[in-house]
């Protein structure tokens, strides 16, 4: 399969520095997108206009990529597969987590120290360490009742059921399976019911699948991460990825590569998902 995005359904890049100017303006060497002949050239952070009907991504989608997006979606389901990530994008674990550590340890930080999203490294200890600290987070009530909802998912989430397949596909581990099941009831009613996927990342035991893995069996047309990594390798596996950085204030989120990636768009908030799965949705729907 051709690496261009040109062979592929595809949303427009999007790439921004960390304030939200565009990435023009960014010091990161790499931080420019690359684009194929036939895509968008999009170097800021799309606007309400820009994606709304009629708008200016709206209008390339329909011209440009739209076509290759309809062309193709079009022999499928025409409803689109969204995988929704949990922490940081549903809901605020590392709030929760930075209050569990400043009881715990008499540790402060903030989310803005997270320069990576590695406990180790933001601790500065061991994996081991790291892994033993997050467990104990699972068992305090700060992980029970504590981590509230990212504003503004549940409504948009609601809407997106109109036209979206709507999954999770997290890293969280097999062991906090029930009280995560147990959170998206209560805070996502009726919306991922009987469609959570587990990863079981960095646990202290059982194999663990890649998120790239999980999304290609569940046939996930759409990522909506925060992670970076996770964000790269679903995309180089074929994965439209929203890079989701709330408010810009998400710092592991902008790595010295970007990521800049054909199928990857930075969003800052859920009204911003809203509006470019709504393109997407109303694409393979025509
Ligand atoms: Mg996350």
């Amino acid at each position: 399969m051709s690496s261009c995005c040109c062979s592929r359904a595809h949303l427009p890049v999007v790439a921004v520095h960390s304030s939200g100017r565009p990435a023009s303006a960014s010091p990161w060497p790499h931080a420019r997108p690359r684009l194929c002949s036939k895509q968008p050239a999009v170097d800021s952070l799309p606007t309400t206009a820009d994606l709304a009907p009629g708008g200016g991504i709206a209008r390339s989608l329909l011209q440009g990529s739209g076509s290759s997006l309809q062309s193709q979606l079009g022999q499928r389901d025409q409803r689109l597969r969204v995988a929704v990530d949990v922490d940081e994008v549903l809901g605020r674990f590392l709030h929760s987590l930075n209050q569990f550590c400043h009881e715990a340890y008499g540790v402060h930080y903030d989310v803005a120290d997270y320069f990576v999203y590695d406990f180790a490294k933001v601790w500065e200890c061991e994996q081991g360490e790291s892994n033993n600290r997050v467990h104990e987070f699972f068992d305090s009530h700060h992980f029970a009742a504590g981590i509230e909802a990212i504003p503004g998912a549940l409504p948009a989430l609601q809407r997106l059921q109109a036209a979206c397949d709507l999954m999770v596909v997290t890293s969280r581990q097999h062991i906090i399976r029930q009280p995560t099941l147990e959170w998206l009831d209560q805070h996502y009613p009726g919306i991922f019911t009987g469609n959570v996927h587990f990863g079981n990342h960095f646990a202290l035991e059982g194999s663990s699948r890649k998120k790239s893995e999980i999304c290609r069996a569940v046939g996930a047309d759409v990522l909506i991460d925060d992670n970076p990594a996770y964000a790269v390798e679903c995309a180089q596996a074929g994965v439209h990825v929203l890079l989701y950085d709330w408010q810009n204030s998400y710092p592991w989120s902008r790595t010295a590569e970007g990521p800049v990636h054909d199928r990857i768009t930075r969003v800052r908030d859920w009204a911003e998902v809203e509006q470019v799965l709504g393109v997407l949705a109303a694409q393979r729907q025509a």
